[in-house]
């Protein structure tokens, strides 16, 4: 809060994307240059990766403790992806938008629906699109080298990313990441206007009212 007596209301910042469009590269430089950003670390059942860390990348759980937390009402939202659940935990993205906070999340478009009937006007979401099939094919070869992922594993992820593209029209805004700086300059822009909408401006309009007065 400045002088003005306005606070901002914590929004909610869905990146989704197929994999290798370059939502994870976004992501850590949204992080790195905004102090007001937390990420939500979702947990899953699906088994940790070569370089992955326990509570950094994910919560690696099993079945039995993912489906606990569901019926105990303690995810805000969960889906079955590629075969494996992942769900975000609704306690530090609660404490987070209460501190005022912003929270950007890394789901995919089940979540995000689910996050939409909740959040409504809390919501921005944004679809990462790679420029061409070819170019996605390379970023997931190179990607490969580090993860160790086989050839088929590569040609899965292909065939995924062309049933996820379709879902690019439930989304606010839309981002075709042919150049990564560019592309995190846009995931920028759109944060900060979205900060600036007037209904996420709690108290403005009694600091319309003082100003007002004062005239
Ligand atoms: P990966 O296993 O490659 O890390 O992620 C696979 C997919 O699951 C990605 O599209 C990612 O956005 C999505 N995902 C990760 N965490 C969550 C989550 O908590 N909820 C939902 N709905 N999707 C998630």
């Amino acid at each position: 809060m400045d002088i003005t007596g306005i606070k901002r209301r914590g929004l909610m910042y869905v990146l989704s994307s197929p994999s290798g469009a370059g939502k994870t590269t976004i992501t850590r430089a949204l992080l790195k240059d905004n102090p007001d950003l937390t990420i939500s670390i979702s947990a899953t059942t699906r088994p940790r990766r070569a370089g992955e860390v326990d509570g950094q990348d994910y919560y690696f759980v099993d079945l039995q403790y993912f489906n606990t937390m569901v019926d105990n009402g303690e995810m805000l939202e969960h889906a079955k992806v590629f075969g494996h659940y992942y769900g975000t935990p609704r306690a530090p993205v609660e404490a987070a938008l209460k501190k005022g906070q912003d929270v950007i999340f890394d789901i995919d478009w089940q979540g995000t629906q689910q996050l939409r009937e909740m959040a409504r006007d809390d919501l921005v979401t944004v679809f990462i699109l790679p420029p061409s099939a070819r170019e996605l094919e390379q970023r997931l070869r190179g990607r490969a080298e580090d993860t160790l992922e086989t050839d088929a594993q590569i040609r899965d992820r292909m065939s995924k990313a062309s049933d996820e593209v379709t879902h690019y029209s439930e989304y606010d805004y839309v981002l075709i990441n042919t150049d990564i700086e560019k592309a995190i300059e846009q995931a920028q822009l759109i944060l900060n206007g979205e900060r600036l909408k007037r209904p996420r401006l709690v108290g403005l309009s009694d600091f319309v009212r003082t100003l007002k007065d004062g005239l």
